[in-house]
């Protein structure tokens, strides 16, 4: 149900501004009004704190479509459940009614800095600190290429409250406008352009002992529990931006003609949709599974969330390059859409964890549980 109106506001509403939101390079305030309205920022949160009280399938679901037209627009929809993840996770009662309550029903956006300029794919590795002074913490530190960053109203941080890699790792929520937070120049990037990345700087932030999200030192667990549930998201994401690019190529080899015939009759050509197709039917059911395996808590979908996030994002990849080939010189032109959805594509193998990382995951898993 909530998928087919997903699927209803993407094509009549979301679509006809995916180019413009690709070109001007911004925020798409009216789409993320568009998304609250419906309530697709908070389809997975309990109804009590404002949310649909939905599954993960139906929110898989809802992104896939949203990326298969805007993939800049469906990064707010990851990104928010990124944000709001921690907080379903970990948060007090207290923190889950004003944040979560917010980040779900309205356009007010909600970031997660964890990425540093030393302390990429290596998190444990992060230096932004987190110093208790009586009532209150002074944080200090750099984060770099942090989504939503200078636009998001509420912003979760992770910091070291410890020199302990993984166990002195903390999570605090730093509100827009707290003395000392400030944000960096909007990054050019390849794709997802209508999605605003920035560095943000932290300096002698002061935050109540409240603001900690979890309790101290627990931050590193917190955060793998969160990327279980957020890589499936972005497998959705790649999954949509696939579908979207299959779709438009599809119709393009049944109109286009060459050699006296519809590109379609060429069996290469046959050959390369059947490939499409079978691999973005293969993606779709990873995620569905990793998502039906968080929706019954099965505490065995680390691998599952990984491969969900790798397998979708590499067939994303591929996928839209091979949409651009079937294309042929339109497909290298902005006049189609194909061109912005392979650069979309990439970002979809670099975040959340790179693809390399996701192997090293799930390997890390089959090898462990064979030697159990
Ligand atoms: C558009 C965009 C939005 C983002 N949004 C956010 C956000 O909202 N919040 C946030 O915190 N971060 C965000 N990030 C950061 C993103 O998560 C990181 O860029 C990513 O985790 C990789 O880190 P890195 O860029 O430092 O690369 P590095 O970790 O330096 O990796 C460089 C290369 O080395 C490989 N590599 C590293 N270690 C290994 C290893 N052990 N084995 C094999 N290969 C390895 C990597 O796979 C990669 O190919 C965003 C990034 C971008 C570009």
């Amino acid at each position: 149900m909530i998928q087919s109106v997903a699927k209803k506001i993407a094509k009549e509403q979301i679509a006809p501004r995916a180019k413009e939101v690709d070109e001007k390079g911004e925020t798409p305030w009216e789409n993320l009004k568009t998304l609250a309205e419906n309530g697709f920022f908070g389809i997975h949160v309990p109804e009590k704190y404002g949310g649909v009280g939905s599954d993960m399938v139906s929110h898989v679901a809802v992104v896939e479509e949203i990326a298969a037209v805007c993939a800049s627009t469906s990064v707010s929809l990851s990104t928010q459940a990124l944000t709001i993840a921690p907080f379903l996770i970990a948060g007090t009662e207290e923190q889950k009614r004003k944040y979560v309550t917010l980040l779900a029903t309205s356009q007010v956006l909600g970031s997660f800095g964890i990425t540093e300029p030393g302390a990429g794919s290596d998190v444990s590795s992060l230096r932004t600190t987190a110093v208790r002074e009586g009532d209150s913490y002074r944080l200090n530190g750099h984060k770099v290429f942090i989504t939503n960053a200078g636009e998001s109203e509420i912003y979760v941080f992770v910091t070291r409250t410890s020199e302990n890699r993984t166990r002195g790792v903390t999570l605090f929520i730093v509100e827009k406008g707290t003395p000392g937070l400030t944000f960096g120049k909007k990054e050019e990037k390849m794709g997802i352009r209508g999605s605003v990345t920035r560095e943000v700087f932290l300096e002698n932030v002061m935050v109540p002992k409240e603001n900690m999200l979890g309790d101290e030192g627990d931050g590193f667990k917190i955060l793998m529990n969160v990327f279980n549930e957020t890589r499936p998201v972005v497998g959705a994401q790649a999954t949509g931006i696939a579908r979207g690019a299959y779709e438009h190529c599809l119709d393009y080899v049944i109109e286009r003609k060459q050699f006296n015939k519809p590109l379609h009759h060429f069996q290469m050509v046959q050959s390369m949709l059947a490939d499409m197709a079978m691999k973005i039917e293969a993606s779709r059911l990873l995620v569905l599974k990793a998502a039906m395996m968080l929706d019954q808590h099965d505490s065995n979908v680390v691998a599952n969330s990984s491969m969900a996030k790798c397998f979708a994002s590499d067939v994303a990849m591929e996928v839209t390059t091979n949409a651009v080939q079937l294309l042929g010189g339109y497909g290298y032109v902005k006049d189609y859409p194909v061109e912005r959805m392979m650069r979309d594509a990439k970002i979809t193998q670099i975040y959340e964890g790179t693809n390399q990382i996701q192997r090293i995951i799930i390997a890390k898993e089959i090898i462990a549980n064979a030697l159990k």
